[in-house]
């Protein structure tokens, strides 16, 4: 009697047990996360501006829809053309924009905020050495995006690689130097710049790294965060290119990727029997969408452990 009270009871501990681990489920946020100090500091620079005057923003400020839904509630203008702006001051995004960009603006008669990050700055310099020491400027990055319009537009001639297939097309020429767009894994630099140096051997390549601190921390977290988890979710805007590289460099190392703008586009099943969930979010993501997604997450761990619970107290 003594001997089945006893394994009773270390049948209740041990359901227990097994139940705790497979409905708790651990979240954590990678190291390095969220937006950076360019994207806060030009966020700043809009509103305070905006307090002194009518204001539009050429472009998106950042490529976050709920960031700039609150900057227009302020009364903040954007403007994709210099030609259709109305007030009279413009702001440059943290993007930055092209010498040839900014003066084409302020003959219109605009006075130009420029928001320009110092780190894409940085880019814009290396550009301007490797062609005054006499490179052929090849920059690692997204043709279309507007930090490599801003990149190149000064430039008389210029070539943009992304992938394998640009790099086997590159002209060879006695000296290329290469930098990137500020956003791009360093993974993807490195490899390129290698086969470039490979595929003109007799070139002299000079390369300088231009991919900012941030996203190279960002980029390291999410690799360590994905080791360890068994759903991702990146959180950021749908048009976010340091997000999307979030989204690619966490898929190398988890199966169960997934991609949120807010906490709105959750799905409870994503979860099921993960242990670990990690969150990580792109430069351009406020810290309260962070907040929220990681809240319902928890609703979502708290909701399992209730429907799974009373089973393990109707065995006790
Ligand atoms: Fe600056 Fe890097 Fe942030 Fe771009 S991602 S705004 S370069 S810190």
């Amino acid at each position: 009697m003594v001997r089945s009270r006893e394994r009773a009871a270390l049948d209740r501990r041990r359901w227990r047990l097994y139940t705790a681990k497979s409905v708790g489920m651990r979240v954590i946020r990678a190291n390095h996360l969220g937006m950076c100090f360019g994207v806060r500091d030009a966020i700043e620079l809009a509103n305070e501006r905006a307090e002194a005057g009518p204001l539009t923003i050429l472009g998106d400020l950042v490529h976050n829809a709920a960031v700039l839904e609150d900057l227009r509630s302020r009364g903040i203008a954007v403007a994709h053309d210099p030609a259709r702006v109305t007030t009279h001051t413009v702001m440059v995004t943290a993007h930055g924009a092209s010498e040839r960009a900014l003066a084409r603006t302020r003959a219109l008669g605009l006075e130009v905020v420029e928001a320009t990050c110092p780190l894409v700055r940085v880019a814009h310099r290396a550009l301007a050495a490797l062609v005054r020491d006499g490179y052929h400027p090849v920059v690692i990055g997204q043709r279309d995006h507007v930090e490599v319009h801003g990149l190149t537009e000064d430039l008389d001639t210029f070539d943009v690689v992304l992938d394998e297939r640009d790099v086997l097309a590159l002209r060879s020429r006695p000296r290329i130097g290469v930098a990137s767009q500020t956003t791009q894994p360093v993974d993807r630099v490195r490899s390129l710049v290698a086969l470039i140096r490979r595929q003109f051997p007799q070139s002299d390549v000079r390369f300088i790294d231009t991919v900012c601190r941030p996203t190279k921390e960002r980029q390291d977290a999410a690799v360590d965060l994905a080791r360890a988890s068994d759903v991702v979710i990146v959180i950021g805007g749908a048009n976010s290119n340091n997000t999307r590289e979030l989204v690619s460099t966490c898929s190398r190392y988890c199966s169960r990727v997934h991609h949120v703008q807010t906490e709105a586009d959750l799905r409870p099943d994503w979860f099921l029997a993960a242990e670990t969930v990690g969150i990580t979010a792109g430069t351009s993501t406020p810290d309260d969408i962070i907040d929220r997604v990681e809240r319902r997450i928890r609703e979502f761990a708290a909701e399992r452990a209730d429907r799974t619970h009373p089973a393990a107290e109707s065995r006790s």
